[in-house]
């Protein structure tokens, strides 16, 4: 170990932690801080790599990404034209209570997340058979670049953000089959439109959720890695810390 605090005890101490720590949490996680596409509509280009972050997935079939209780505020239309939408609507619009959780359609490899000027907080994934998967308007992001994600894997939490601030809050869920844009009725069934009264809306899933939301920051999210790199960055500190306190207390200066 390059630092001497003078305590052996606490030289063991730190040395042992970092031979615990698996290498790869000491490197910290270089990310893009932008989705590289906007994929709030038809543009989508697919990259052989993202395509291959998939392979050797184990597939066990597709479900929709919200669990619980949802309502359809937008089918998907290559047609529709309102003032929203005079482009067809490339998604599907599923509205739940801020901070409900949002689960992927399959298992796969997380390429990017970051923020779109249309889609706000936004997540892509790939997942086996060329299948890919854009996530939009998340009040928070939970996963990061090259997170395998399973079923269960809670990826984001339903938002307002990006052209949807003010609305009512909503996933807005996009597929595409090697590159071609899909209904995503052909992988999970959505309920039929419903109308909606905001008055009566419930915004936020809890007061946690929206407190999580309030703190959530996706540059930071970006930047800051996984955790393990937090917990790194924090020994890293604490390497700092105990020079300063050595330099003080022992060396008096
Ligand atoms: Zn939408």
């Amino acid at each position: 170990m390059a630092i001497d605090s003078g305590d052996s005890q606490l030289d063991a101490l730190v040395d042992d932690l970092i031979k615990k720590m698996p290498k790869s949490n000491l490197l910290p996680t270089k990310q893009a801080p932008n989705a590289p596409v906007n994929t709030h509509g038809t543009t989508y280009k697919p990259s052989t790599e993202d395509s291959k972050s998939a392979e050797g997935l184990e597939f066990t079939g597709y479900q929709s990404p919200i669990k619980g209780t949802f309502y359809n505020s937008g089918d998907f239309s290559f047609t529709a034209t309102d003032k929203r939408h005079p482009n067809g609507h490339m998604g599907v619009d599923m509205r739940a209570a801020a901070g409900t959780p949002i689960y992927p359609l399959a298992e796969g490899v997380v390429t990017n997340v970051g923020t779109d000027p249309k889609g706000g907080n936004v997540v892509n994934i790939q997942h086996p058979n060329g299948v890919r998967t854009y996530y939009a308007h998340c009040s928070t992001v939970k996963v990061h670049k090259g997170d395998k994600v399973d079923k269960d894997t809670i990826i984001a939490t339903v938002g307002d953000t990006g052209n949807a601030k003010g609305t009512v809050p909503h996933l807005h869920f996009q597929v595409w089959t090697n590159g071609q844009i899909q209904n995503p009725n052909k992988f999970f069934t959505m309920p039929r439109y419903t109308a909606y009264d905001k008055k009566k809306e419930k915004w936020w899933a809890s007061d946690e959720a929206k407190q999580e939301a309030e703190a959530f920051n996706m540059q930071q999210h970006v930047t800051q890695g996984k955790p393990a790199t937090s917990l790194a960055k924090r020994i890293d500190k604490l390497f700092t810390e105990s020079q300063i306190y050595y330099d003080l207390a022992v060396r008096g200066f």
